[in-house]
């Protein structure tokens, strides 16, 4: 048998937004997702399997290339580093911003700044770089609870609507980068199974560009 590609996927809304692309792409599982408590899934391209994972585990995945490619946001590829990967495709799915928020008019009279974030990499260089003083506090949920609580004083996090921030009172404060989720591929993999694993990333990016020239 051949040896199946295996693509590592993010659950949770990027999973939504990245079945109906794939189907675009002819890659469509054979299973439901959704309904399923599988992890791994075969799919309609003969060799070609799926599995499901948490975004934080997507790159670890590819890097060690347990999978060849994956899809992940540019937020964790930003936090956790994309060593070992190659970035081909924004599939420009999932589309949101990493910000700073807390309330508004807040007046730190504090020597450091108290941010609470998942993303400690990314808030630790974006304070020093603005030269601001900042303590980081590593959360793993409900960023937002961090300010009310006060447990923090700002927060860095994701923000799509912005009624998360809200509905907690607080506002966007400086816009850190604009996310997107990414086609990600093992570099070793890149190479050894060049034509099967360019084949994908060309279906995939015949349908990214599909979208954008019907949403032009
Ligand atoms: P919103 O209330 O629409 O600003 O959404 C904010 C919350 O939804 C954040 O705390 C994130 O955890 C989550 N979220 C929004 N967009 C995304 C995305 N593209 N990827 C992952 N999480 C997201």
């Amino acid at each position: 048998m051949k040896q199946p590609l295996t693509i590592a996927l993010t659950k949770g809304r990027i999973l939504k937004e990245t079945l109906p692309l794939f189907a675009e792409a002819g890659i469509e599982p054979l299973d439901d997702i959704a309904s399923s408590r599988k992890l791994l899934f075969e799919t309609s391209v003969p060799d070609v399997r799926l599995v499901v994972l948490r975004g934080s585990d997507v790159p670890t995945y590819v890097r060690h290339g347990a999978a060849d490619i994956g899809v992940v946001g540019k937020d964790i590829l930003m936090e956790f580093g994309a060593e070992g990967l190659y970035e081909p495709l924004d599939l420009g799915i999932a589309r949101c911003r990493l910000m700073t928020a807390g309330f508004p008019n807040a007046n730190e009279s504090r020597p450091r700044l108290r941010v609470a974030s998942k993303f400690v990499n990314v808030a630790r260089a974006h304070y020093a770089a603005r030269g601001v003083q900042a303590e980081i506090i590593k959360l793993y949920g409900a960023m937002e609870l961090a300010p009310l609580m006060n447990l923090a004083d700002q927060i860095v996090d994701i923000v799509d609507t912005g009624n998360t921030l809200r509905a907690n009172g607080m506002v966007p404060l400086e816009h850190i980068a604009d996310i997107s989720s990414r086609l990600v591929v093992n570099k070793a993999a890149m190479r050894t199974r060049h034509n099967v694993i360019s084949g994908v990333i060309e279906a995939v990016s015949r349908a990214v560009a599909q979208r954008e020239a019907s949403a032009a």
